[in-house]
């Protein structure tokens, strides 16, 4: 059998000494002596919370990614809640996503009282089919079913969605455009950062350890549109304002707040943002790292008849996840032939209409083929801006040898 394995010229499997298994994880946080540095200085400093490092992070951010304003928070999981309340998502309302994504992205809607509904994704990118959108748009106005409020897109292992059609889409259709770029800072859309809410209302990123910057637990909610930015503020501390050309009662002193609506603690300490400003210094070296990585398992991806997560022309990656398709009687067992080879390879993402939770809302099997299809095919490679040329040759070689391990493949 002439199978692309044996052309597959890779270094010698690199051998880790007997006894001593690698640890290499799926994705891991780098920490530098400034980033240390910069935490320390705020744990010095009179303000732990709610001082001067939070709006220097988020006009860090906000400058860095070309939009107007940021909000940040305690995680992309409150900015998504926040960015829901903001739209006036409630019950009643509907929002969609796609099912090939984290929990969160579709949970947010609950929170709000909302519904949640999904479209399938694109069978190359593994992100939200804009056919999918259009046909079902399409199909729900004909039956005079309800339309989405929201459309939560979700930037797939870091690169890009097709924004502008889901905006025109949202124009037609009359919904507001969340993109969860949770995966995606660094990432650009026709030439441009994503984060610059030109085709959606709100853009969340996350920084999560294993995200592309981290602050720990965090995240921040990108907009253009100041009464949308106002909102998020205000609900992310209470729903409390000391804004005087916001204050009811008449001739207010200084020291008085007022409550104007239910809202929640979702602040972002100063330590947090102190350690994102350090981080963020370093994300273009960061990406392009992960960018080189990832051209490095193209080749071999390419060369082992695999397939891989299609980049579309429209978008530079910023590669959180590099994500392959392997056969699915063959997929459970070299994931945890990797594991065992200490490389901690994994799913990304088990369909989220498939959860029991979800599945209790009414969801089944057979919904949305094509993410279902993906869940039932993809994994995960390990990616991080630490991980070293021997280890992803070690990677790579242990992914051929256990593909080519017949026992776990009946059929050929
Ligand atoms: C990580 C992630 C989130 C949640 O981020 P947190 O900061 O952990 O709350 C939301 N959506 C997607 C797609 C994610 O990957």
């Amino acid at each position: 059998m002439d199978s692309p394995q044996n052309t597959l010229k890779l270094k010698p499997a690199v051998g880790w000494p007997d006894g001593c298994t690698p640890s290499i994880p799926y994705g891991r946080q780098i920490i530098s002596e400034a980033d240390i540095a910069a935490v320390t200085e705020v744990l010095r400093s009179d303000w732990l919370t709610q001082g001067p490092a939070v709006p220097a992070f988020e006009k860090a951010v906000t400058d860095r990614c070309g939009a107007r304003f940021g909000v940040a928070v305690n995680s992309a999981t409150s900015a998504l809640h926040l960015a829901c309340l903001a739209l006036e998502v409630g019950p009643g309302d509907l929002v969609w996503t796609v099912p090939n994504t984290f929990v969160a992205s579709a949970n947010c809607a609950l929170y709000c009282g909302a519904d949640v509904d999904f479209v399938d994704i694109d069978a190359d990118t593994f992100c939200m089919s804009a056919d999918a959108l259009s046909a079902k748009l399409a199909h729900h106005r004909l039956l005079g079913k309800p339309l989405p409020k929201v459309v939560i897109p979700v930037h797939f292992a870091g690169q890009s969605c097709d924004v502008a059609t889901i905006s025109k889409l949202g124009i037609e259709y009359g919904f507001r455009v969340i993109e969860d770029a949770s995966h995606a800072i660094g990432a650009t859309y026709q030439g441009n950062p994503v984060g610059n809410c030109r085709y959606s209302d709100i853009t969340v990123f996350s920084f999560h350890p294993v995200k592309i910057i981290t602050t720990g637990e965090g995240g921040i909610a990108l907009t253009n549109n100041a009464q949308l930015n106002r909102r998020m503020q205000r609900l992310r501390s209470h729903g409390i304002t000391r804004d005087p050309t916001e204050i009811l009662q008449p001739s207010a002193p200084a020291w008085h707040y007022e409550q104007q609506e239910l809202g929640f603690n979702y602040r972002m300490t100063d330590i947090q943002a102190a350690l994102g400003l350090s981080q963020l210094q370093r994300l273009d070296g960061y990406v392009e790292r992960r960018r080189e990585l990832a051209a490095s398992y193209d080749e071999a991806i390419y060369r082992l008849g695999l397939t891989s997560q299609r980049v579309p022309t429209w978008t530079e990656s910023a590669y959180h996840l590099y994500v392959i398709h392997v056969p699915s009687q063959q997929r459970d067992s070299v994931l945890s032939g990797l594991s065992g080879c200490g490389i901690q390879a994994t799913l990304h993402y088990p369909p989220v209409h498939l959860q029991p939770y979800y599945r209790h809302l009414g969801y089944a099997a057979g919904d949305f083929p094509i993410a279902e299809h993906h869940g039932q095919h993809a994994l995960s490679l390990p990616l991080h801006p630490g991980l070293g040329i021997d280890e992803q040759y070690y990677v790579i070689n242990t992914l051929v040898e256990l593909l080519a391990n017949k026992s776990t493949n009946p059929e050929t």
